[in-house]
């Protein structure tokens, strides 16, 4: 299968309104290009110096998404151009954020990422520790980030009750949140193994790596 017959078989497979981010962390340059050529726009990356030499290499239309854990100091190398961080799990990432985002003269979109699976070794926050975060007046300061949703991922199992019981709590989270404010409408959850599961769950972003551009021959 080419990469551009992989893209069309997933966007045949999801409603229109889920955002398909093709992650292409560890791809070389030829084979996004082959991507963006069939009308993909949104780009999933996990390393900060990976993302920026792409960025500098590939078409400035494209809308790339960080979707790593972020450190702090490292913010400000994407600032400038990211379209949307998914992994935010502190408000001290959060502020970090913002003041690159200010230096940058925009408003960056984030999302908190939740910790929905029952493995230990995942970052994310609590359903408490996001709402607290969200009503904090530390928070509310912040006028250079804008939080339009929330992340996750599902424990790494084939017991798709499981996982469609993570997904769904963190839909109905969503939904709650939203019902208080509009803004946190975006979804960002379901890869390879589960994105079919995550959209009947209700998600409205998904983020596939290997189903489009192949296995990676790392660990990452
Ligand atoms: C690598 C990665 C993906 C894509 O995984 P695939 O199984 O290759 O689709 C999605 N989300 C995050 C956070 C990732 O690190």
């Amino acid at each position: 299968m080419s990469i551009s017959n992989n893209i069309i078989k997933i966007k045949s497979e999801i409603p229109s309104n889920v955002t398909l981010v093709a992650v292409s962390k560890t791809k070389p340059i030829e084979l996004i290009n082959q991507a963006y050529l069939t009308g993909q726009i949104d780009f999933g990356e996990n390393y900060v110096q990976e993302l920026v030499d792409k960025y500098d290499k590939l078409p400035k239309d494209i809308r790339w998404h960080f979707i790593g854990h972020l450190q702090s100091n490292k913010v400000k190398f994407i600032a400038p151009f990211v379209k949307l961080i998914h992994g935010v799990d502190s408000l001290k990432l959060l502020e970090e954020i913002n003041k690159q985002a200010k230096k940058n003269n925009r408003i960056i979109n984030c999302l908190l990422q939740i910790y929905i699976a029952q493995e230990e070794s995942k970052f994310g926050l609590s359903f408490d520790e996001c709402k607290e975060l969200l009503l904090s007046k530390s928070y509310q300061n912040l006028k250079n980030i804008s939080v339009v949703g929330f992340m996750g991922m599902a424990s790494n199992t084939n017991n798709s009750e499981q996982i469609k019981k993570e997904f769904s709590s963190l839909k109905n989270f969503q939904e709650s949140m939203a019902s208080i404010k509009l803004q946190y409408h975006t979804l960002s959850f379901g890869m390879s193994n589960d994105y079919q599961l995550a959209v009947e769950c209700g998600s409205n972003m998904v983020r596939i790596g290997s189903t489009i551009f192949g296995e990676r021959n790392n660990n990452s």
